[in-house]
């Protein structure tokens, strides 16, 4: 080698993650001296609110994780709709674990399913394959998953928009085209509470079905209105999940500064995939699907050359200083749901039910994993660092 390869040398451009208006918001909550709201006082309404308000549902109903939020989500559908999750939840494997677990915690199972070819996402017809009368439908990487066909089936269809605060689909916003919507507020999610979620739905029987996992009996006497729920107001039976205060008024403030984020992040990806083009470098943005606007949590690029040492692939990124989000690791191979005795102890009600799955079976899904590389991109303008990150992109260029 002659000349030093590119390489990104300036650091990851971005702004302080909790700005005043986060500090302003928490030193006022701490004056008040009141940082447990066990009804829903001010600061988890204002949550609630202001995520109805941006996903255009009838209600928001604020939880201490995402995961917690799928929990609910999952449980209510069976509570409120009649359907039965006995055959299982159908998802795709590419999604972070927790989404994959609720199905347990809900007393109910994944199924796996492909994912679409191109995509990074459930693939329709697969999961419609399963038979599952529930589907989980993640908006991987904040690109929207096609709610238009899964809302022909049968099934209801709860999304994971934990990747996609703000994205559309056909200029709908996720999170208001299934039965029930599931936001991460963890801190890697474009916004965040430090740790909570939030489950949107127009649904007035999934909100109070999904309230009575984790709420408190004081906020159930005050809004259940379904007979068959009220005694659980005496003395909720359930799950403790209620949404500490202060992280309720921090993920406010994010939404504030969300549009402006996802603006600079939008610009940012334009310019990075414009400079992919002139080089003709040989990857391309995941497309999105017509009619959409993106959420954020990393940029999926397909690698265009068939990667065959994906190992040495991500040695020569961080060498190259890309701000690579590495993918998630294979699920399906993971002891936790590979192994009988540990799924026996933590889920007992699949005891001598449980089939562990084989990644083999999935072959949209191995293809995603070995040609995708996801990049970080900054949500403040900059150019600088864009034009590093094409130029270190050249390294894609050779075989792996
Ligand atoms: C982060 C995340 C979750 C879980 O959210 P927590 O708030 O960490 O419980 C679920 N699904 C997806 C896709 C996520 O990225």
């Amino acid at each position: 080698m002659t000349a030093a390869a590119p390489a990104v040398t300036l650091p990851f451009p971005r702004r302080p993650k909790y700005g005043d208006s986060e500090i302003t918001a928490v030193t006022e909550l701490l004056r008040s001296g009141s940082l447990s709201e066990i009804g829903c006082g001010p600061a988890s309404r204002g949550l609630e609110d202001a995520f109805r308000e941006l996903i255009g549902t009838t209600y928001g109903l604020s939880f201490n994780s995402g995961t917690a939020s799928l929990h609910a989500a999952l449980h209510a559908v069976e509570s409120a709709t009649g359907a039965s999750l006995n055959a299982g939840v159908a998802m795709s494997p590419m999604t972070w674990i927790s989404a994959i677990t609720a199905a347990f915690h809900a007393g109910s199972f994944p199924v796996f399913a492909d994912m679409a070819p191109g995509s990074p996402n459930l693939d329709p017809a697969a999961a419609e394959a399963t038979g599952c009368s529930a589907i989980l439908a993640t908006h991987a990487w904040g690109i929207p998953a096609r709610m238009d066909e899964f809302a022909r089936f049968q099934s209801a269809v709860i999304e994971d928009c934990s990747h996609a605060h703000g994205a559309l689909y056909q200029g709908r916003p996720v999170g208001s085209w299934g039965i029930a919507g599931c936001f991460s507020l963890q801190e890697s999610k474009a916004v965040s509470a430090g740790e909570g979620g939030v489950l949107t739905t127009s649904d007035r029987g999934i909100y109070e079905a999904a309230m009575t996992v984790g709420h408190h009996p004081i906020r159930l006497a005050a809004e259940l209105t379904d007979p068959g729920l009220l005694p659980l107001a005496a003395a909720a039976a359930s799950y403790k999940y209620r949404i500490p205060a202060l992280s309720a008024v921090i993920a406010t403030e994010q939404l504030r500064t969300l549009p402006e984020r996802m603006k600079a992040s939008q610009e940012n990806l334009a310019h990075l995939t414009d400079l992919i083009s002139a080089h003709d470098l040989p990857l391309q943005p995941v497309p999105l699907p017509d009619g959409s606007v993106r959420g954020w949590y990393g940029m999926p690029f397909t690698l265009l050359e068939p990667v065959t040492a994906p190992d040495d692939l991500a040695v020569a990124c961080k060498r190259a200083g890309l701000p690579v989000r590495p993918l998630y690791r294979d699920w399906m191979s993971t002891p936790l749901l590979q192994q009988p005795a540990l799924i026996d102890r933590y889920w007992p009600h699949m005891r001598a039910r449980w089939n562990p799955p084989d990644a083999r079976d999935f072959p949209n899904y191995q293809h995603f994993r070995n040609q995708t590389l996801v990049l970080k991109i900054p949500d403040v303008a900059a150019p600088r660092y864009i034009e590093q990150v094409a130029a270190a992109l050249t390294i894609t260029s050779k075989p792996f």
